[in-house]
């Protein structure tokens, strides 16, 4: 399928608006026109020296001043969407940057789309989809364990593969239809058994590509882990001694309801969201029983929970209830400090699979508790992180790609070489979504609408 970027020429504010310095994207083949007539320098920007910023000022109506600022003016095709592009480099703030941006607009550029800077640069080919979904992977990327995949992803790590892929495909397809179009023909036939080969190696690729999925979900949204345990074991410090430890406190965000807190943390490159829950206790009234089940809920949510307890106290009363869901219990011995010496080597508590001793006043411990999740939630200790780790949408049509090529390796079987064709094609489309050949115009514009503006 071929897409074709817009004709108009856009431009957005590529920069979160407050800082101090802003910069104003435009793209498009009137970009020097439109930039020309908002922005002054001693010399036309196109007359200067491309790819260098000049200074010069914007002009408001009337010839006001609005801003002194910087241009710079990149001329097509080697620029990051294909098109001719210039930006704007002006003062921060929140007044600025809206009036530059709208006499821009005044003067012919259309605002451009969350994305559609990205967008263009696919469709004129600069990247494949995969490349182009890296660029937001980049953008969101929390811990610098996912930056460094994502970059591995822009750099066509994914891509290559699956375009091998696709290419492999197209070959084992035309020796299929050419047994249709020829069928009288006694031609030298490749060994059905040679093309099955084929298609088990394409299945076995499919295969491993979709096994990342679990790994770049991960690195993508981040592992839920949920803090839990009877009230005053020590639970908000070992929050507190976590996130203090990874100095990787991306934001707070207040949690969906008064009593759970959920944070962004970083243990050993891994996002985790921290939920800190209402302390567990027998609900005496209605306000702690609610407590109680937003808790549960929240376990219900999480793919770890750490069942806080105190060392020194009794496992018989401390012991966790019954989570629901799936999530994985670490059980938290904290307030190490605080056993009595006679109570000697700590056992293993039943329950659950681990027990883990902290300190959360010294941070004693805490390298155990790391390395506790780390092996719970992650498969990579000795090499650190995969090549690739695709995303839930490329792991789908991955998948379904496999599916189709099980029923052509079934049919090329039987000799049913037009329903073999049929799946085969099926597969080659599903494979040429992922890195972008064939994707449709509307899965294109779901990908791109989750961008920020001016991306
Ligand atoms: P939460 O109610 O489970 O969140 O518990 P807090 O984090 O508020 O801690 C309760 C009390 O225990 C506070 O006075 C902490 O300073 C103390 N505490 C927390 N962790 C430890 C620890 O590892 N050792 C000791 N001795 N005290 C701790």
């Amino acid at each position: 399928m071929q897409h074709h970027a817009g004709e108009d020429t856009i431009a957005a504010l590529a920069t979160a608006p407050g800082g101090a310095v802003a910069v104003i994207r435009v793209s498009g083949s009137e970009t020097l026109n439109i930039v020309e007539r908002v922005w002054k320098g001693s010399r036309p920007l196109g007359e200067g020296t491309p790819r260098t910023m000049r200074l010069g000022r914007v002009v408001g109506h009337g010839e006001a001043t609005t801003d002194q600022a910087l241009a710079v003016y990149f001329p097509a095709p080697a620029t990051y969407t294909g098109e001719d592009m210039a930006e704007i480099h002006c003062h921060g703030g929140s007044l600025v940057p809206r009036l530059i941006l709208s006499r821009l607009l005044e003067n012919g550029c259309r605002h451009a789309d969350p994305g559609e800077f990205t967008k263009r640069a696919f469709l004129n080919g600069k990247m494949d989809l995969t490349q182009a979904e890296a660029v937001a992977d980049i953008v969101g990327a929390q811990t610098e364990k996912a930056l460094r995949v994502a970059n591995k992803q822009l750099r066509g790590a994914l891509g290559r593969k699956v375009d091998a892929l696709y290419e492999d495909l197209i070959e084992v397809l035309a020796e299929v239809e050419s047994r249709l179009d020829f069928p009288e023909e006694d031609l030298d036939w490749v060994a059905v058994e040679k093309l099955q080969k084929r298609l088990s190696q394409a299945m076995e690729s499919c295969e491993n590509l979709v096994s990342s999925e679990y790994e770049g979900e991960i690195l993508r949204h981040g592992v839920k882990l949920v803090l839990a345990g009877p009230p005053n074991v020590g639970k908000s410090s070992l929050l507190n001694a976590v996130l203090g430890r990874e100095r990787a406190i991306v934001t707070e965000i207040p949690g969906t309801t008064r009593d759970t807190l959920e944070e962004l943390a970083n243990i050993r490159g891994i996002p985790l969201k921290v939920i800190d829950t209402a302390g567990i206790r027998e609900a005496r009234d209605a306000v702690e029983a609610s407590g109680v089940n937003r808790t549960m809920y929240s376990a219900s949510q999480a793919q770890v929970i750490l069942w806080v307890f105190d060392a020194a106290g009794s496992w018989e009363e401390q012991s966790p209830p019954p989570f629901p869901g799936n999530a994985q219990v670490i059980a938290v011995a904290n307030k190490k400090d605080c056993m009595a010496r006679s109570q000697g080597e700590p056992e293993r508590r039943p329950d659950t699979d681990t027990t883990v001793y902290t300190c959360a006043l010294t941070g004693d411990g805490l390298d155990e508790l790391f390395d506790a999740v780390e092996d719970r939630v992650w498969r990579y200790k000795d090499t650190d992180e995969p090549e690739i780790a695709v995303s839930s949408r490329q792991a789908d049509g991955l998948r379904k790609a496999k599916t189709e090529l099980e029923e052509a390796g079934g049919r090329l079987e039987e000799e049913q070489w037009e329903l073999g064709a049929v799946a085969l094609r099926s597969a080659i489309s599903y494979v040429g979504d992922v890195s972008g050949r064939s994707t449709s115009v509307d899965v294109l514009d779901t990908i791109f609408s989750r961008f920020c503006v001016g991306k």
